[in-house]
């Protein structure tokens, strides 16, 4: 699942109760492109019965971090204490507000979300091997072929781009890279031309019978 309005992406949360205090350790990836300041979020608690508990008295409660300069692409955790009534069952986060280092704010729009499938890439499977050390060579993080697709084009590194995102904004990778060296067929011919020259390279006389 992509949501292509994301500007953060919450991977987890996790939260621990002390002395009437909820510490928060908010585990986020920048996916818009710029450099982030401070991410303004809001959140809400719920007990056991699924009713609200208020956090810092407020029933949806907002609250800033700054981000030292957190760059694109990056994933970091960000900490947060806040005080609270009663042990929470479940916390509900999400972003409201992106603060660039530029200055700039952008609110979190609507959701745009995609549900799309990849073939993950398994390191040691013994069938794609090649093909696999070829496409990490040229990507780092890569764990698919990338293929372009009716509706976008699919990164090496997973994740499904909307056919006018010229980068990745998971990997930074930018997309005519990715769609030329990155995809089955182009990983392929690569080898080819690698084991040719290989055979090319090979000095002569190299194999001979002892007589
Ligand atoms: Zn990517």
């Amino acid at each position: 699942m992509v949501d292509y309005h994301a500007r953060v992406r919450i991977n987890r949360t996790d939260a621990k109760y002390q002395n009437e205090k909820l510490n928060l350790a908010i585990d986020v990836n920048n996916l818009s492109g710029q450099q982030i300041a401070g991410i303004r979020f809001s959140m809400r608690a719920f007990d056991v019965f699924g009713e609200i508990i208020p956090v810092e008295g407020e029933e949806s409660h907002v609250f800033s971090i700054r981000c030292a300069p957190f760059e694109p692409a990056m994933r970091i955790v960000l900490n947060y204490s806040c005080d609270i009534g009663n042990i929470p069952i479940q916390i509900d986060i999400t972003y409201e507000e992106v603060h660039y280092s530029d200055g700039t704010v952008e609110k979190k729009e609507r959701p745009h979300k995609k549900l799309y499938y990849y073939q993950e890439l398994e390191p040691d499977h013994w069938r794609d091997q090649e093909g696999f050390q070829l496409l990490r060579k040229n990507f780092h993080h890569a764990i698919c072929y990338a293929e372009k697709r009716n509706d976008g084009w699919l990164c090496t590194c997973g994740r499904l781009n909307r056919n006018r995102d010229d980068v990745c904004p998971e990997c930074l990778e930018g997309r005519k890279k990715v769609l030329t060296a990155g995809t089955r067929e182009a990983v392929k011919k690569q080898a080819k031309s690698e084991r040719d020259e290989l055979v090319r390279n090979k000095p002569h006389g190299f194999f001979f019978r002892r007589g």
